[in-house]
C-alpha cells in the first residue's frame, strides 16, 4: 500500500503492542498514514493491517542500520521501551547498555534521520514517550530512569533546533499504563516482595496516585494525537504528565 501524498506520514516505534499500538490507532483515526515499527514483525504487521498502514520489522539495537537511514515521515513517535529492575550494585552492565541503546540512542538516530525531510517541508512533529521516570527517580530503575532523563534532554534540544523549521518536539510522561511491560513488573515485584499482584498494584504502583487506577493505553495515545495535530503548533520543548496525580 502506498500513502496518499496529502496524508501525514507517521512512524511509531514499538507499535506492535501496548502504548505504541494505541498511538498507531489514534494517529490513523486522525488521518495519518502510519508505519508501525517493531522488532515483533508479526505484531507490527497485524497493527499495520488494522490501521491501513505498513509495518517495518526493525530491532532498534541495530544502530548501524539506523545511522545510515533517511526517513520521510512528518510525525515520529519514539515509543519503544524496555525495563530491567535491579539495585545498582547488581545491575548487569549489558542490560544497562541495552536500555540506553533502545530508549536513548535509537531515538537520537531516528530524529537525526527524520529532521532533514521535516526541515525541508517546514513541518514536523517529534513525540518522545518518556515517563514520570523522565522527571522523578525510583529505586532499582537506574538504566530506565537515566535513559528517560536523557530522552527529556534530547527532546528539548530537538525543540530548540527545530523551532525555526516548523518542527516541534515534546515528551509524554505517563504513570503506570495497563500494558505487557507493566503486567511483567507487577508479577516480578509480587515475587520479589512475596505479596500478591493486587497488593503490588495498590501498595507499590498506585500508592502515590490521587486516582487509583492504571492508565489505559488509548488515554496516552489521545495526548500523542493532540501533540501531532495542528492545534499543538505552539507546544514544544514540553513534557506532558499523565499520571493520575503520582508526581503531585
Ligand atoms: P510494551 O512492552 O507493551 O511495548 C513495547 C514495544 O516495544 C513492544 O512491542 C516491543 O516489541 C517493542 N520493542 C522493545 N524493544 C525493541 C527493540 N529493540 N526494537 C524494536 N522494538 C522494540 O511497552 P509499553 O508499556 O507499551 O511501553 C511503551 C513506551 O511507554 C515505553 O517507552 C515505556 O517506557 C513507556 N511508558 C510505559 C509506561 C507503562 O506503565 N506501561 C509508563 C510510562 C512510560
Amino acid at each position: 500500500m502506498t500513502a496518499d501524498s496529502s496524508r501525514r506520514r507517521a512512524l511509531v516505534t514499538g507499535g506492535a503492542g501496548g502504548v505504541g499500538a494505541a498511538c498507531a490507532r489514534s494517529l490513523a483515526a486522525q488521518g495519518a498514514y502510519v508505519i508501525v515499527a517493531d522488532r515483533d514483525a508479526s505484531g507490527a504487521a497485524a497493527v499495520a493491517a488494522e490501521v491501513g498502514g505498513e509495518s517495518w520489522a526493525i530491532d532498534l539495537t541495530d544502530t548501524a542500520e539506523l545511522e545510515s537511514l533517511t526517513l520521510d515521515v512528518d510525525i515520529l513517535v519514539n515509543n519503544a521501551g524496555i525495563q530491567s529492575i535491579s539495585p545498582i550494585e547488581d545491575f548487569d552492565p549489558a542490560a544497562f547498555r541495552l536500555i540506553m541503546t533502545v530508549m536513548l540512542e535509537a531515538p537520537f538516530l531516528l530524529i537525526r534521520a527524520a529532521l532533514p525531510h521535516m526541515y525541508e517541508q517546514g513541518f514536523g512533529r517529534i513525540i518522545n514517550m518518556s515517563s514520570v521516570h523522565g522527571l522523578r527517580a525510583s529505586p532499582f530503575k537506574s538504566a530506565y530512569v537515566a535513559a528517560k532523563h536523557g530522552l527529556e534532554g534530547l527532546s528539548k534540544v530537538t525543540a530548540r533546533e527545530g523551532g525555526a523549521h516548523g518542527v516541534t518536539s515534546n515528551c509524554v510522561n505517563p504513570g503506570y499504563v495497563r500494558t505487557a511491560l507493566v503486567e511483567g513488573q507487577i508479577a516480578e515485584q509480587a515475587a520479589r516482595h512475596g505479596i500478591s499482584e493486587a497488593q503490588v498494584l495498590a501498595d507499590v504502583m498506585l500508592a502515590k496516585n490521587a486516582i487509583k487506577r492504571l492508565i489505559e493505553p488509548q488515554e496516552v495515545a489521545g495526548l500523542v494525537a493532540w501533540l501531532a495535530s495542528d492545534q499543538a503548533t505552539m507546544v514544544t520543548g514540553a513534557s506532558y504528565v499523565m499520571d493520575g496525580g503520582w508526581t503531585t
